[in-house]
């Protein structure tokens, strides 16, 4: 839901309401390299992230999944690409690209959809997707990222992996993971993402040799010291990382 939350006056909501470290957009990334740029999700923060970062085109788009979250930016995008005479590029599997098109019947005038298949390149990136459980919420999907033998994982918005889910993130160099409450109470069927305590184990069997936690709610402190492994940490706006 993005922090501050409109209705909430919790510890974390009045940080980032004062423009501390707590604010958070919708989760994002921004993937830069010589061989080109491209982000992945496109939430309704998109155009507050690409402000700040002072970036003016985003030419491709690689999608999670049809939740609001995720994809709630897109309409912006493609008012941008119609100013700019440009035409936008959307990566994401047919099912999730039949979802968008149902929501915003009239992104196809400005974006051009590409159903991802048996994988993809971008940006020198080649990168695999899959389906990943999503409890309440269905199923999202997770990518697998190689370069010149860097491998890395996003996985935004995932929960209780069966081994088959969790088989594409064996062997990381660094794992970005969704985990919304440090321990969430809530029953697990009304879940949908990891919590920190959860991930944590998740992160012992699958041995990533970095991790960072992202889609962190108002539950999540930053100021707070966690007790975190030295690889692990929690993602923040506008963190950058080398992946290399
Ligand atoms: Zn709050
Ligand atoms: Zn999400």
């Amino acid at each position: 839901m993005g922090v501050p939350r409109v209705y909430c006056e919790c510890g974390v909501c009045q940080d980032a309401r004062e423009q501390g470290v707590n604010r958070r957009y919708r989760s994002s990334v921004l993937l830069e390299s010589k061989e080109g740029s491209f982000l992945i999700d496109c939430g309704p923060d998109w155009r507050t992230a690409m402000e700040r970062h002072r970036v003016r085109f985003a030419e491709q788009i690689l999608v999670t999944h049809a939740h609001f979250d995720h994809i709630g930016g897109l309409p912006e995008w493609a008012d941008s690409c119609r100013w700019l005479n440009r035409r936008g590029q959307l990566y994401a599997p047919q099912e999730v690209i039949d979802i968008i098109i149902r929501q915003y019947p009239w992104l196809p005038g400005q974006l051009d959809m590409h159903p991802i298949g048996q994988g993809l390149e971008l940006a020198g990136w080649h990168i695999e997707g899959w389906k990943v459980f999503h409890g309440k919420n269905g199923y999202s999907y997770a990518y697998r990222l190689t370069k010149r033998g860097y491998v890395w994982a996003y996985c935004s918005d995932a929960i209780a992996l069966s081994e088959e889910q969790k088989a594409p993130l064996h062997g990381l160099d660094l794992l970005i993971l969704g985990t919304s409450f440090y321990e969430e109470k809530a029953e697990f069927s009304t879940r949908s993402v990891y919590d920190i305590k959860e991930a944590l184990e998740l992160l012992q069997e699958i041995q990533p040799k970095r991790s960072l936690f992202t889609h962190l709610s108002h539950d999540i402190d930053l100021r707070r010291d966690y007790g975190l492994p030295d690889n692990v940490a929690l993602a923040y706006t506008g963190k950058t990382v080398l992946l290399k």
